[in-house]
């Protein structure tokens, strides 16, 4: 048997991987539900707003594996939407470099100088803070490489790592790296309800709030896996995969390389939706980063959100509905908007991500013990803490137990 413990998206698809090799697998959860970090709330509202790009291959192959891959749709293909609330402006910027041939889709201060300085962060060389590398450019700076660097990594430009900017910039300059996908109605129907219904047709046994509070190791091995329900002795032929926040593995485990410091981010949902197609704009000078308009409602994030994470629904809500309704306006959003801020829920995660400072990356053994492998978006070093992250570091360790 192999237990792969926790059911975000790197269990999910560890297991996922092993029982498509017909192995026979036991997925433990903490919680009542799957998704982990990337999860539908018990109404159905999404923890927070999760975006892919082309680029991210194998988490767009891992949802065609499990069916889903048409319910993530490209929202914006024109060009992003971004409304500059400090004058406002509103215009579509192209997310690839490729697209900005075309000067109604370049963002503001994008000169030679500045592309050659982004080109720079792309190259190996010096870590630094995305700040200095681009001090001498800060049109660009604001219109494109902070909300890249905020979306990306989670992280202000002013402590964030051109090291890990770079992994992400080397991957969206081939042609559709950069075009971007959402779920359409959201994470539970378009990402865990299908992954799960994957892993019960291949027999997988699914166990929510089974959490893993100890393993007792030996010899190198992990010997007993202790659940609050019950303890599984481990035999010969048993692996397990530990698909864990990196908090969760330095408990479990002695000397794991992982990350320490966190970043939240912050997500408004009102229940208010604009009747069109779903549609996802951009905010420069704003409290609202990104905003995603489905017909089940508005959805507001805020990354890097060290303040807002300190703020209560009361203040948040009315900024950003403000902000809403202007975006709205600027860029002729059907429906009816009313003035008064809708109903609001207010998702805080408080360690959404690592801080993808400058500085070693921590990178933890695949297999810290024989038969035990790790999984999660921490554990993939050439990536910052994503999606992709967690879907390749789920099939390295599928292929680690299995080695
Ligand atoms: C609000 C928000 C927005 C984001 N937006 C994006 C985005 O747009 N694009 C993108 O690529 N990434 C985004 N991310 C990051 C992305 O969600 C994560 O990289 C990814 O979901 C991590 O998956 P994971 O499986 O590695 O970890 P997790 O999702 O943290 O999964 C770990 C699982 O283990 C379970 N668990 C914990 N302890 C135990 C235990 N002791 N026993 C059993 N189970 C346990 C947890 O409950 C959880 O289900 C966002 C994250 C957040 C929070």
């Amino acid at each position: 048997m192999i237990h792969v413990v926790g059911a975000g998206l790197a269990g999910l698809v560890a297991a996922h991987a092993l029982a498509r090799a017909g192995r026979p697998v036991t997925l433990h959860e903490a919680t009542p539900g799957a998704g982990g970090r990337a999860r539908a709330l018990p109404d159905g509202t999404d923890n927070g707003t999760h975006a892919l790009v082309g680029a991210n291959r194998a988490a767009l192959a891992f949802l065609s594996a499990i069916g889903a891959r048409e319910h993530w749709i490209e929202p914006e293909p024109e060009g992003l939407p971004v409304l500059d609330l400090a004058d406002g402006s509103a215009r579509r910027v192209a997310l690839s470099p490729l697209g900005w041939w075309r000067a109604d889709r370049r963002p503001e201060g994008a000169s030679p100088a500045a592309l050659a300085a982004l080109l720079g962060m792309a190259l190996p060389g010096r870590d630094r803070t995305i700040a200095e590398a681009m001090a001498a450019h800060p049109a660009f700076l604001r219109g494109f490489v902070d909300p890249l660097t905020i979306a990306a990594l989670n992280t202000p430009s002013a402590e964030a790592s051109t090291r890990r900017l770079g992994q992400v910039l080397r991957r969206l300059g081939g042609p559709g790296a950069a075009r971007l996908y959402v779920a359409r109605r959201g994470l539970g129907p378009d990402l865990v309800a299908p992954a799960l219904a994957a892993l019960q047709a291949m027999g997988v046994r699914y166990l929510p709030e089974s959490r893993l509070r100890r393993v007792t190791q030996s010899g190198g091995q992990a010997r007993v896996l202790h659940f609050h329900e019950e303890e599984i002795a481990l035999g010969a032929e048993d692996r397990v995969i530990l698909a864990l926040p990196p908090w969760e593995a330095v408990r479990l485990l002695t000397h794991v390389d992982a990350p320490d410091r966190f970043a939240p981010i912050v997500n408004l949902h009102f229940a208010r939706g604009g009747p069109g197609p779903v549609r996802f704009i951009g905010m420069l000078g704003a409290l609202c980063q990104w905003v995603l308009v489905r017909p089940e409602g508005v959805s507001v994030t805020v990354s890097a959100g060290d303040a807002e994470a300190g703020e209560d629904a009361e203040s948040l809500a009315p900024r950003a509905w403000g902000e809403i309704l202007r975006a709205a306006m600027a860029f002729r959003l059907p429906g009816e908007w009313p003035i008064a801020p809708p109903a609001c829920r207010v998702v805080k995660e408080r360690r959404a991500t690592p801080r993808h400072t400058p500085g070693p990356i921590p990178s933890p053994a695949r297999q810290p013990l024989a038969n035990l492998a790790l999984a999660g978006d921490w554990t993939w070093p050439a990536l910052p803490a994503t999606l992709e992250a967690a879907t390749r570091s789920g099939l390295a360790a599928a292929r680690a137990v299995q080695a």
